[in-house]
């Protein structure tokens, strides 16, 4: 009798940005697979577990999906809880179905908890609703990446026709994502952000126009980051620009009140 491989969405970083049902399942856990991006936070409500690392960042001690596979089939051979932690949403760019159909070919239960995908996490932080009344009724999810051997992603053609699109494992290459959109069509007036390591201490954001998107991603520090494109974050972007004039004017009066003391 095999145990179960829990396939657990841990959200974008923050822990607190966890499901009750991911950190009860953490909590039984006798074994945690995790990606590399997990919260050393997160990783604590399963103490009892043995950890392993078994993260894909970006090609860097990139674990061959194979081999994830096996391990997992048989941990649930040892162990009744299998928890395979994965950032954001499991069902989102994070192979989950390569895990699922090996698993249950092997006669194994699997089960999928849910997370807060990145995006989501984003919209949060930026306090830009995704979907607004008479601006944007679609919303993509997409990524330009695809594996060796992969066929392309369509993603270009996803972009050009929803209100608001939210690009994963984007930004390294945002001179080809907008080269590509331009040429496609897309205003390079439209309104973009990144959003650097969302829901983490470390978060940032930049906003800006299409046209300056290589410019805004370049520099980013270390740490995950999506490009959101689309007019629902005119908003955002306006709320930044008065809280920078904001702090000017502040150093301006503050400039004004040391001349004339
Ligand atoms: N399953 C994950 C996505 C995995 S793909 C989810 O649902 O969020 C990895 C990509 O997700 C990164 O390249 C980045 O584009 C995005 N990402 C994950 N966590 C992020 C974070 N905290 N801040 C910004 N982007 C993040």
């Amino acid at each position: 009798m095999s145990g179960t491989v829990y396939l657990v969405g841990a959200g974008p970083g923050a822990p607190d940005l966890l499901t009750v049902r991911a950190v009860r399942l953490l909590g039984e856990a006798d074994i945690v697979f995790h990606d590399a991006l997990i919260h050393s936070q997160t990783l604590a409500l399963a103490p009892q577990a043995q950890k392993v690392a078994v993260g894909k960042r970006c090609g860097k001690h990139s674990t061959v999906q194979h081999f994830i596979n096996k391990r997992l089939a048989d941990a649930a051979r040892r162990y009744r809880v299998v928890v395979r932690l994965k950032g954001g949403d499991p069902t989102l760019f994070g192979r989950a179905q390569e895990e699922i159909a090996f698993l249950t070919e092997k006669g194994i239960a699997t089960e999928v908890v849910p997370g807060v995908t990145a995006a989501l996490g984003a919209a949060a932080e930026l306090k830009v609703s995704l979907t607004q009344r008479g601006v944007a009724r679609t919303v993509v999810f997409a990524t330009p990446r695809v594996a060796p051997g992969e066929p392309p992603s369509n993603w270009v053609p996803a972009v050009l026709a929803a209100d608001t699109a939210v690009l994963y494992m984007a930004s390294r290459d945002a001179m080809f994502v907008t080269a590509e959109l331009l040429s496609a069509g897309l205003p390079g007036e439209t309104t973009v952000a990144i959003a650097h390591n969302v829901s983490l201490a470390a978060s940032s954001y930049r906003f800006g126009m299409l046209k300056d998107l290589p410019r805004l991603a370049a520099n980013l520090a270390s740490g995950p980051a999506l490009i959101v494109i689309g007019e629902v974050l005119r908003l955002a972007k306006w709320r930044r620009t008065a809280e920078q004039l904001g702090s000017w004017n502040d150093v301006l009066s503050k400039i004004a009140a040391g001349s004339s003391s």
